[in-house]
């Protein structure tokens, strides 16, 4: 037997990855190492993950939003966000610089547990069809020009395709061809709970003194870091003794501990994959990519990796691709990610203790404080900035489709449930209609005015929500066939 492809890894990218396959149809086999997915660290409050508005957005368009991030619970947040701890304040962004932006239920960032996150995604997938293994190992892989040979839990498993999901430490990446180069850690970060004798001695918030930074969420909730070149990450046990040491010294304080409930710690090394493929080994997530979780983008840069990967891996499966088509993965999604590194690097730049580093955030938090500052953060920490290069000279081809409401009262969101492209015409007495039917296989066609057109005659949108094409009337015929053609393959006969 040789599956079509395998995932590495049944992390939140593993798992939405397998999802997206499975709405393509593609037969698909997940391996997990760890037994069971449950950890404390996925939970409350260590497990709290942001999601920005691409990642709701997936969310939403695969109808999976109100599993994850329920409107009415508290798990759904409306915040600005912030960077290295400067906050944005909502009435200073200028929403008028993203004017192809529809209000619609996934237009706000929001949070939910890792736990809920891969338990909702597991269930999601399992319920499509996905096979998911737990407590089997990837330990390496040869590939040939047809196939791959996995090594797992002392078997060896066949498939056409292998997609690395398998986290920072990745071994597939390792055993591969990738190159993954980046910046060495400037320090260890800690997050723990712990019980204090003198509570009094550490104040709630974020405070940066001269030899680190401290942020108390809630009394015992402390997220900390030491300038100390990442010597600490990983290299002896986290014991409540070397928790209170560097507290201590961090904190510029002699607070004491009596207890430590939960510990984990990270460092800020930041590192890419030069190339997401190699063959037929795809990397996607923290495989593909790792920097510090200040900030919170990690999960949304791999999530967003699954949306675009699946579509792309599956149209290459059925042999309906274009030339060029999966290479495209690692083109669109590489830039993205080394953003989002130097993004995080920037942030750590901000968080040094230093005189020269303070006197240069107050600058930074100047700017932020202004309103074209504020856009500016607000775009690129809610991820609206974000465009593909996918030619074309509309300035909406590469965003996020607009939300569209239809005059059936459907959104667009909607309709991309069953992730097939659309081509959505505005005006159905046009030429268009005969046009889509020469690739009826892969878009699907619908007819309909909207409430708001935003001055479009039509849009073609990708399985991943992408804009490929935008026309003001009269669609430019030429132009929205070699859109098609380019993420589509060759129309029908
Ligand atoms: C403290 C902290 C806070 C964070 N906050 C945010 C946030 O607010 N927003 C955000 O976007 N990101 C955040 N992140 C980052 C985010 O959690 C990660 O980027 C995200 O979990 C990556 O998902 P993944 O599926 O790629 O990898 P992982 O979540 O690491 O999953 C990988 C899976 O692969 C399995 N595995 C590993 N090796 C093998 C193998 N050889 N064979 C089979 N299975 C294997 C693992 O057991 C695991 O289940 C945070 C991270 C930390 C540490």
């Amino acid at each position: 037997m040789i599956y079509d492809v395998v995932i590495a890894g049944a992390g939140p990218v593993g798992l939405f990855l397998a999802c997206e396959l499975r709405l393509a149809g593609i037969p698909v086999l997940v391996l997990e190492r760890a037994d069971d997915p449950r950890s404390p660290l996925k939970r409350l409050p260590f497990g709290m993950r942001g999601l920005s508005v691409p990642t709701v957005e997936a969310f939403y368009r695969r109808g999976l939003l109100n599993d994850i991030a329920p409107p009415a619970s508290p798990r759904q947040r409306h915040q600005p966000g912030h960077f290295a701890g400067i906050p944005l304040d909502h009435a200073n962004i200028d929403t008028s610089q993203w004017p192809y932006r529809l209000p619609n239920p996934a237009d706000a960032n929001a949070a939910a547990d890792m736990e809920h996150i891969e338990t909702t995604l597991a269930a999601r997938a399992a319920m499509m069809g996905a096979e998911i293994r737990r407590g089997i190992e990837v330990e390496g892989f040869e590939q040939s020009g047809d196939e791959v040979s996995i090594r797992a839990g002392g078997q060896t498993i066949r498939a056409r395709w292998l997609v690395a999901c398998d986290g920072g430490r990745s071994t597939v990446r390792k055993a591969g061809r990738f190159a993954f180069t980046g910046t060495e850690p400037e320090f260890t970060g800690y997050s723990v709970q712990v019980e204090l004798a003198d509570p009094e001695k550490l104040p709630i918030g974020r405070h940066y003194t001269p030899t680190g930074m401290y942020f108390q969420s809630r009394p015992g909730t402390i997220a900390m870091v030491e300038f100390d070149g990442g010597a600490f990450h990983r290299t002896q046990p986290v014991t409540l003794e070397l928790v209170q040491a560097v507290l201590r010294r961090v904190s510029c304080t002699d607070v004491t501990l009596t207890s430590l409930n939960l510990a984990t710690t990270w460092t800020d090394r930041a590192f890419q994959a030069t190339n997401y493929r190699d063959g037929r080994v795809l990397l996607a997530g923290d495989a593909a990519h790792i920097h510090s979780p200040l900030g919170g983008q990690g999960l949304n840069l791999g999530l967003g990796d699954a949306m675009n990967l699946g579509w792309k891996l599956a149209a290459t499966i059925r042999g309906t691709a274009s030339a060029g088509l999966l290479d495209s993965y690692s083109s669109e999604r590489h830039p993205v990610g080394a953003q989002v590194l130097d993004w995080s690097r920037a942030q750590v730049a901000l968080m040094r203790p230093s005189p020269q580093t303070r006197a240069l955030e107050a600058i930074v938090r100047d700017l932020v404080g202004t309103r074209d500052g504020a856009t500016y953060f607000a775009g690129r920490v809610w991820g609206v900035a974000l465009r593909y290069d996918v030619g074309g000279g509309h300035p909406l081809a590469g965003r996020s489709a607009p939300d569209f409401e239809l005059a059936d009262g459907t959104t667009l969101g909607g309709r991309l449930g069953a992730g097939r492209g659309l081509l959505l015409d505005f005006d159905a007495r046009g030429p268009l209609q005969a046009w889509a039917g020469r690739w009826s296989d892969r878009i699907e066609y619908v007819a309909s005015d909207a409430k708001d057109t935003l001055g479009l005659s039509a849009v073609l949108v990708r399985p991943d929500g992408c804009v490929a094409w935008a026309g003001e009337s009269p669609p430019d015929e030429r132009e929205l066939t070699a859109a098609a053609a380019r993420w589509f393959g060759e129309p029908q006969r």
